[in-house]
């Protein structure tokens, strides 16, 4: 059977071929391990096996981790799931990273919440970038308003944006709106000095963000095995 350490491996070994297929170097794409369902064991044991960032969804979920792991050093915490308002202190008291911002309301109180004693809050913007009804992230006419309301933040820093494609698109489809998110991100990356992460690609989808300029993949299945 494969180990929870094999297939990080091989998650890593999936970017590095992906990355020099499209001519990057593979130091260019990070992996988020992504941990939501999943118990605290195997987050240690891919963290023993040299793993550092990991992903969480659901944020009662994602604070008890956060508090049962704080021994491990270095370890860095991704919010990656939906935030209602009156969870935004928890987070903000508890994560590294806050990729799912779609809305100056949360941003408000990300920054308002962040404690003086940790340093700033790194966020990403989520695009809803194939327009879906279904899913978070803002639209692409409010992204302009948005980058400007989240830069005037003083405990937040923006980092990139972050987007969840349509599943199952057609590849003329996933081709267009990778290119659509790659050319936003370039348009922001040149101006904004700290804005250097496109993070998109999943277990299905990684080589063709790769291929399109993603700078940060978010693994889940390929590493920790199916959820339940
Ligand atoms: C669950 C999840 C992932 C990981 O998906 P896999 O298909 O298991 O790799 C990545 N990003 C987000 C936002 C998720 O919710």
């Amino acid at each position: 059977m494969q180990t929870i350490a094999d297939r990080l491996n091989s998650a890593q070994k999936g970017i590095d071929q992906a990355a020099n297929n499209a001519h990057r170097p593979p130091k260019s794409v990070k992996l988020l391990a992504v941990s939501k369902t999943k118990p605290v064991s195997d987050i240690i044991e891919a963290y023993e096996a040299g793993q550092r960032r990991f992903g969480e969804n659901y944020v009662q979920e994602g604070v008890e981790k956060v508090q049962e792991l704080s021994h491990l050093e270095n370890i860095e915490w991704h919010m990656i799931g939906p935030i209602q308002s009156n969870k935004t202190k928890v987070v903000a008291e508890h994560f590294d990273w806050v990729q799912s911002v779609d809305r100056e309301k949360i941003a408000r109180r990300l920054s308002e919440q962040r404690p003086e004693s940790m340093p700033p809050l790194n966020v990403c913007i989520q695009v809803n970038i194939d327009d879906e009804d279904s899913k978070s992230g803002v639209a692409l006419s409010e992204l302009d308003a948005l980058v400007t309301f989240i830069e005037s933040q003083e405990r937040l820093i923006l980092r990139g944006l972050m987007a969840i494609p349509k599943a199952n698109p057609s590849k003329e489809q996933q081709r267009a709106s990778l290119t659509q998110l790659k050319e936003l991100f370039d348009h922001y990356h040149t101006s904004l000095s700290n804005f250097d992460t496109l993070s998109v690609g999943m277990s299905s989808d990684m080589g063709e963000a790769i291929q399109h300029g993603s700078t940060m993949v978010r693994i889940g299945t390929a590493i920790f095995g199916k959820r339940n």
